[in-house]
């Protein structure tokens, strides 16, 4: 029954697809959708008492029982959802969709699209993540409320925090096998091979399903689900090592000479006796021989000069009178010869730490993944799979990112032209357009202004919080980096860090206040939040927001959860001119080389203090690296600028590509491990 109102909905597009139809508000697919979903949720609830009176579980879902008799009906529901389902009405109506992927305009129909997904998704799914996991109701949700999102971030937590102890456990059993060993701390920590921290593998939508699934889709709670999770931690990511033995070569010291006149005796005449001490008549003269100068250091055998010592008499004053000698050492050169550094051998370990072993969740919920699902008739397997899938579709509109089309220069200026506003407000909305469909989500993602060469590169999520932390991503930006980066860009004006940041630097307006380039927010500050910039209205009258969204990067929509308004304090928003923004100047971009440390003896030898070599209490945002660089040269690494105030050993002292980034505690030195990046310099000493 549920497919006959897809195909109601695809033939409205597919046979109408030109602008004026779609949007002109007669055809309002959002709400068509919405009673689509009214009306699925009525049948939902008659399949449900269907099955009750089958003798289902009785605590099974309306649908849950809705999927089942869908999966009956030949084919799985739940991938009809994903729009997995090869030729069928949804996979033509997506298709659709992207074909007309040109316009703004158009943007907002693969959006409504992407309503009729959620819903879709959302009739099917509850029983994974609403019902069962937090017995919520699903006609209690608000859908278009941020609430769908702020259970997925808590649940996201969960399972972040899950791996986070796996991945700490690996760590742990890397250090214990070089202490119990009595390895060398230092090269075996050079020698890790970690795939843990390059793991983007771990799934939250699957572990998720898998969860749901292992549950059969009943009632349970997420601190269930916690545990079972922990149980297998120290299984997520395998560890293996190698002893290794090296050769190493202590660095010789030796001293160095300079050579210099010396005044010596050269003869003495006895000229008589007062009170029977024999008295001298002395005669000097000048010699050149060699003293120490000072030190230097070699790994190398190093061939020179070789110097003797030698015993030389030299005169003794008395005001301007020699009236005696005494023998003083120095020395003189002669032949050549080779200093030779000794060597001595050092154990050491080469772990590695292996990716995120998936296969850990299906143990950890006693899953037999070729085991027969009774709800669906397929495998827990499979279930699990399209199940993971719709959800994502729930969350994102799609199972994989990088779909939204990027705004053309003339569309840009047709919508800017749109705009009755400031000059400032249109540079603004100029700047975030810019990035639409261009730059992916990344926890932590800041930039500077302009475009960053490294976006979309892979790059180590390190800010911590996240269900990708700790993960290779695409390199992009958060959504409050986004917001800070179009400020930044479009008015050389930075608004803040983070949310919380944002909200303080900003001051409420009302709804009827809101101009273009203005400030949405879908909670108060603090809790886990979420910033957008209104851009204004499209043609039905809807608001468009620009943003950045973890699931799709930088995005027009209207979504329906910003209930906050703000708009930013000190800045001269009215203004017609722009003088065009800039951030600091860069001097030149590095490769560095970057590894973390704190202030713990492992980390900084036994002599650790806690002062950095630049004399301060060592405190986050302060890096070690070569003199090559003075103390004060300050250096943007992923968007987060540094200050060098520290010196490292040899393999920092000796490698200007080395920048070691304090952290407060040795676990998290851990965690963000070791990785190449490209740095800029933005100054050179204080
Ligand atoms: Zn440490």
């Amino acid at each position: 029954m549920r497919f006959l109102f897809f195909l109601r909905i695809e033939v409205n597009i597919v046979a109408e697809p030109n602008k004026q139809q779609i949007g002109d508000g007669g055809d309002n697919i959002g709400q068509a959708a919405h009673k689509t979903a009214e009306a699925a949720k009525q049948i939902s609830k008659a399949a449900a008492e269907k099955a009750a009176v089958a003798g289902a579980e009785a605590t099974s879902t309306a649908a849950g029982a809705s999927v089942a008799a869908a999966a009956q009906g030949g084919q799985a529901a739940a991938s009809v959802a994903a729009g997995t389902a090869a030729g069928g009405p949804v996979g033509a109506v997506l298709a659709a969709a992207w074909a007309m992927r040109h316009t703004l305009f158009k943007i907002l129909v693969c959006i409504c699209l992407v309503l009729v997904f959620f819903i879709t998704a959302i009739v099917s799914l509850p029983s994974i993540v609403f019902n069962n996991i937090f017995h919520t109701d699903p006609d209690s949700i608000d859908y278009a409320s941020g609430d769908i999102y702020e259970i997925m971030e808590e649940l996201s937590g969960v399972v972040s925090g899950c791996v986070t102890n796996g991945y700490d456990a690996a760590l742990a059993k890397v250090e214990k096998a070089i202490e119990d060993g009595g390895y060398d701390y230092e090269l075996s920590m050079e020698a890790l091979i970690n795939h843990g921290y390059a793991s983007a593998t771990y799934d939250i939508c699957y572990i998720l399903a898998a969860y749901s699934a292992s549950m059969e889709q009943r009632g349970t709670r997420k601190s269930n689900m916690e545990a079972k999770l922990n149980s297998v931690a120290d299984k997520m990511f395998p560890v293996t090592y190698v002893e290794k033995e090296m050769e190493r070569v202590i660095p010789l010291t030796y001293t160095t000479y300079s050579a210099g006149p010396v005044t010596v005796v050269t003869g003495k005449t006895q000229t008589g006796t007062i009170n029977g001490v024999p008295q001298y008549r002395y005669t000097t003269g000048t010699h050149t021989y060699y003293t120490p100068s000072g030190e230097a250091t070699t790994t190398v055998p190093v061939t020179r000069t070789a110097y003797q010592s030698v015993s030389v008499e030299v005169p003794v004053y008395a005001g301007s009178t020699v009236t005696g000698s005494r023998i003083e050492t120095y020395y003189t050169a002669s032949g050549t010869e080779t200093l030779t550094p000794d060597t001595e051998m050092i154990k050491y370990i080469e772990a590695t730490i292996g990716e995120f072993d998936q296969s850990v969740i299906l143990k950890a919920f006693n899953i037999d993944p070729n085991a027969v699902y009774n709800q669906f008739n397929i495998t827990y397997a499979e279930a699990i799979q399209n199940m993971a899938n719709a959800l994502k579709r729930t969350l994102y509109g799609t199972t994989v990112s990088g779909n939204i089309p990027s705004v053309t220069d003339e569309e840009l200026l047709k919508i800017l032209n749109s705009l009755n506003c400031s000059g400032a407000r249109k540079a603004l909305i100029q700047a975030a357009f810019s990035l639409v469909g261009k730059v992916p989500y990344f926890w932590g993602g800041k930039s500077a202004a302009g475009w960053n060469d490294e976006w979309n590169t892979p790059k180590l999520v390190s800010a911590a919080g996240s269900s990708s932390s700790g993960t290779i991503r695409p390199y992009g930006l958060d959504c409050s980096g986004f917001s800070d980066w179009v400020y930044k860009t479009a008015l050389g004006e930075t608004i803040g860090a983070g949310t919380t940041g944002q909200w303080a630097n900003s001051t409420a307006i009302s709804y009827g206040e809101l101009k273009p380039g203005d400030l949405g927010f879908n909670d108060p500050a603090g809790s886990p939040n979420h910033v957008l910039m209104y851009v204004g209205k499209d043609y039905s009258g809807n608001d468009l927001w620009v943003h950045c969204s973890s699931g799709s990067g930088v995005v027009v929509n209207s979504p329906g959860y910003i209930k906050y308004y703000r708009r930013t304090n000190n800045i001269d928003l009215e203004s017609n001119t722009v003088s065009g923004g800039s951030y600091g100047e860069a001097l030149y971009t590095i490769q560095v080389d970057v590894t973390h440390y704190c202030a713990c003896t492992k980390c900084c030898g036994s002599g650790a203090t806690g002062t950095t070599a630049s004399g301060k209490q060592v405190a986050v945002g302060m890096v070690a690296m070569s003199n090559h660089y003075p103390f004060g040269t300050q250096i943007m690494i992923n968007g987060t600028m540094y200050t060098v105030e520290d010196r490292g050993g040899s393999g920092i002292e000796n490698d200007t590509s080395r920048v070691d980034i304090y952290v407060p505690d040795h676990q998290q030195a851990l965690r963000m491990g070791r990785y190449k990046t490209t740095a800029t310099i933005y100054r050179l000493g204080r």
